[in-house]
């Protein structure tokens, strides 16, 4: 199952910041980690983030929820990979 409501924003800091659109829950692991690292926080996160129910009113905006968060956002790209692994 893909979870698409789980993103990857990247920051003006140069920082990556995980966002659960459904939520709103942002993680911003600290840096610099090795990529395998990377991989499994964000792995990590979609596990916890792939049940949250969806909000009545829609997901929510991922660029919005960095902004309340306090991060400048440069992107939001990519989608973390398949969670269900
Ligand atoms: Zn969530």
């Amino acid at each position: 199952m893909k979870s698409d409501h789980i993103r990857i924003g990247n920051t003006d800091t140069g920082e990556h910041a995980f966002i659960c659109t459904h939520c709103g829950d942002i993680y911003v692991p600290s840096l610099p980690c090795s990529v395998d690292m990377f991989l499994t926080m964000s792995r990590q996160f979609g596990k916890e983030h792939r049940k949250c129910a969806k909000p009545a009113s829609g997901a929510l905006d991922a660029v919005g929820l960095l902004y309340k968060a306090g991060l400048r956002q440069l992107s939001v790209s990519e989608i973390v990979g398949d969670a269900s692994r």
